[in-house]
């Protein structure tokens, strides 16, 4: 999985949607769209600081509408990133956009500008919970967008949130099955935040929706991510990146800057739940193996695992084993 190490952000200023999470009309006009200018230089300082690496980095437009914004300022970000990509100084261009702002004739156009990889804001595959939450498209467009992404020979990513207005758990499992039906090369899952000055942040203040909990979004995501795993589908996100724009304007919601590794850590905590009862291991002292570089994960926050485990009955240790896969435990016999 190649890296992103240029990302750009393009806010979709004057956005004609309204998307329940997204504050983007109370800060319309006040972000700064990023210039031709601003992606050479980005594009050169990454150079200087990668070295060789660049060859394997990818060039990105983040901002979740790229092909919404205006025709001739897209075109211009993409001719400043493709000289980078045709030459072969960086392996290519992502971007990230909706559904319904996808066709063979923007397709083309990415095409000819060297895009690799194609990100769509999938968010649900409910069509209640999508209009309920304002997107302003379809399951049936995530579908439809997908296959022709597919068929024009990009890479795709899908991307689902969890805790919607009207979703449930069952609901994030279903979307994240059909998402998974749509083969991408890879999914980022984000629990839902609520800010200020957006349709859900206002409904959290009047008690109108409740978003999850920490807890909620953990274990949720921790099972998707398992899930997603299990159909060969790399989560190359989990939780929103922190920013001081969310510290300041969250009003509720399941974020916490190590969101993945608690998700991991819970994967990790459920499967020795698992071996522990299908294997008949009684209570007392146990010796889990775990991989090297999952083992602060299998003990969890503040020992959280373990307390978890003594909880009921067991005295862990853990022991590095570098046979054990990753996101795998195994309880030794000695
Ligand atoms: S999240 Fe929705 S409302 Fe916000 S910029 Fe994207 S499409 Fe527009």
């Amino acid at each position: 999985m190649r890296h992103a190490n240029v990302a750009l952000f393009v806010p979709n200023n004057g956005c004609p949607h309204a998307c329940s999470f997204c504050n983007q009309h109370t800060i319309t006009g006040v972000e700064k769209q990023p210039e031709a200018a601003d992606v050479r230089a980005a594009a050169e300082t990454a150079l200087k600081s990668l070295g060789e690496k660049s060859k394997d980095a990818e060039i990105a437009f983040f901002g979740g509408s790229f092909t919404a914004i205006k025709r001739s300022y897209m075109i211009s970000l993409l001719e400043a990133a493709w000289p980078y990509v045709k030459d072969g100084r960086f392996a290519g261009i992502r971007i990230s956009t909706r559904p319904d702002y996808i066709d063979d004739e923007i397709l083309s156009i990415l095409k000819h500008y060297g895009v690799t990889t194609i990100e769509l804001g999938a968010q649900s595959m409910d069509d209640r919970v999508l209009a309920l939450n304002g997107r302003g498209h379809t399951a049936e467009q995530v579908e439809k967008a997908s296959g022709l992404i597919r068929a024009a020979g990009f890479s795709i990513g899908l991307q689902m949130m969890t805790g919607l207005m009207g979703d449930t758990d069952d609901g994030a499992r279903a979307t994240a099955e059909k998402l998974a039906d749509l083969s991408p090369d890879c999914v980022r899952i984000y629990p839902t935040i609520a800010l200020r000055g957006t349709v859900l942040g206002e409904a959290c203040e009047r008690g109108e929706y409740r978003p999850q909990t920490l807890e909620e979004a953990v274990e949720l995501c921790a099972e998707l991510l398992g899930f997603f795993e299990s159909r060969g589908i790399p989560v190359i996100r989990l939780g929103l990146h922190a920013s001081p724009e969310l510290e300041q304007n969250r009003v509720g919601g399941p974020w916490h800057p190590a969101f993945r590794e608690l998700c991991e850590s819970r994967r990790l905590l459920r499967k020795m739940e698992l071996k522990l009862k299908k294997e008949k291991v009684p209570s007392g002292r146990v010796k889990i193996l775990v991989n090297p570089k999952c083992l602060s994960q299998a003990i969890g926050q503040n020992k959280e695992n373990i307390c978890k485990l003594a909880a009921v009955g067991y005295d862990v240790s853990f022991y590095p084993d570098i046979s054990v896969p990753r996101s795998d435990i195994a309880i030794s016999a000695g």
